[in-house]
């Protein structure tokens, strides 16, 4: 888990407090990912105090993070300093929490980041890492994974090592999200939600962080009686309970074929997964309805057609991908999903969307 947390709009503020008794010397600098949607951004980029050696690197999210991107970023840090950083800093989306978790951890560990995809390969605590969202919905806030494509695959590494040391939860920070990825990110919360409370993995733990999340959720997306500012600080909260539910539980089927849909088409994680679940009335039939309900209070149309011109081969790969996915069918399903999720049932789902 997330060893320290503040939250409170402003609080990101209190950033410099928070962070100089962990600063190691002068040659260990505080390096921070920052999204480059802030760059020039002087309200949020002004709070941010330099100091030494202390450096912002900004981040193009146009495509999620990939393993030869933290690869890079491991090996520039190492060359330009003399010291192994104070800290990682990442302030932005889903990416940039990643890209901050896995810098962090490639520091410490040898080898490439492709190598560590998986479960448990990380042998070594990363370096002191900080996450500050910039949006609500993932979870990877709170989460021990950092999801990476690599050659092969779109995986996670999934470590007792990959969780922030510390979390700032300011939701005054999310205020300029553009409407449509406001609710991209924020249907990635409800659908953590949807597949952790319906899955074969439900625990106590899992279900009553989901059932908070999910009550959050109805409340921000379904209701009227909201301001602006609690609506922002309650899919704040919405995202973390999301994201605990499924780190004691697994996510499902909606997931499994939106890392499919990524891997080929390059399809970002959140609109990915509103394009699958969409189409997934079989497997959460009550989650769904409620989900086009949402659709449709907020006027968001989603892309059709995505995999329309594609070929078998491409088809295949996507299902590849999606059935390597073992514990998210196996949550979705059951033990026995092999009998029920076979490639032609996947093409046939692929080709609705
Ligand atoms: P994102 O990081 O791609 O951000 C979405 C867009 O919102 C970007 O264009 C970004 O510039 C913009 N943005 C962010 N904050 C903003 C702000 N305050 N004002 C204006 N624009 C802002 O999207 P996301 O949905 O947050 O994250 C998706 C990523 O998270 C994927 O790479 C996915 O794999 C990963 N993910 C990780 C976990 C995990 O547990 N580690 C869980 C779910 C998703
Ligand atoms: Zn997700």
């Amino acid at each position: 888990m997330v060893s320290k947390v503040v939250f409170g709009r402003g609080s990101f503020n209190q950033l410099e407090d928070i962070l100089a008794p962990n600063r190691k010397g002068r040659n260990a600098p505080f390096i921070y990912y920052v999204d480059d949607v802030f760059k020039g951004n002087h309200w949020l980029t002004s709070r941010i105090r330099l100091s030494y050696k202390d450096k912002i690197i900004y981040v193009p999210t146009k495509e999620e993070p990939k393993t030869s991107q933290i690869d890079k970023y491991v090996e520039d840090i190492i060359l330009e300093f003399s010291e192994l950083p104070s800290g990682i800093i990442g302030v932005g989306g889903g990416i940039v929490m990643d890209i901050a978790k896995a810098v962090s951890l490639m520091l410490t560990n040898k080898g490439e980041s492709k190598d560590y995809q998986g479960w448990d390969k990380i042998k070594h605590p990363g370096i002191y890492h900080v996450g500050i969202p910039t949006i609500s919905g993932t979870g990877a806030e709170v989460s021990r994974t950092t999801i990476l494509t690599g050659p092969e695959r779109k995986l996670g590494i999934n470590s007792d090592y990959t969780p922030f040391d510390q979390v700032v939860l300011d939701p005054e920070l999310t205020k300029g999200v553009p409407k449509n990825q406001w609710f991209y990110t924020g249907m990635d919360c409800y659908v953590h939600c949807i597949e952790s409370l319906n899955g074969t993995y439900l625990n106590a733990f899992s279900q009553s962080y989901g059932e908070k999340a999910l009550s959050l959720c109805k409340e921000i997306f379904l209701e009227d009686n909201l301001t602006k500012e609690e609506a922002q600080d309650k899919l704040m909260m919405a995202s973390w309970h999301g994201g605990m539910s499924i780190a004691y539980s697994q996510v499902g089927v909606a997931h499994a074929m939106s890392y499919g849909l990524g891997y080929l088409l390059g399809v970002k994680h959140g609109i990915g997964n509103c394009i699958v679940f969409d189409h997934l009335e079989e497997y959460y039939p009550k989650g769904v309805a409620l989900f086009k309900e949402m659709k449709q209070k907020h006027n968001i149309e989603l892309p059709q057609g995505i995999c329309a011109n594609l070929s078998q081969q491409e088809f295949d790969k996507m299902i590849d991908v999606a059935l390597s996915l073992e514990p998210l069918w196996e949550n979705a399903i059951g033990k026995h999903w092999q009998t029920e999720i076979t490639r032609e049932k996947l093409t046939d789902l692929y080709k609705k969307m």
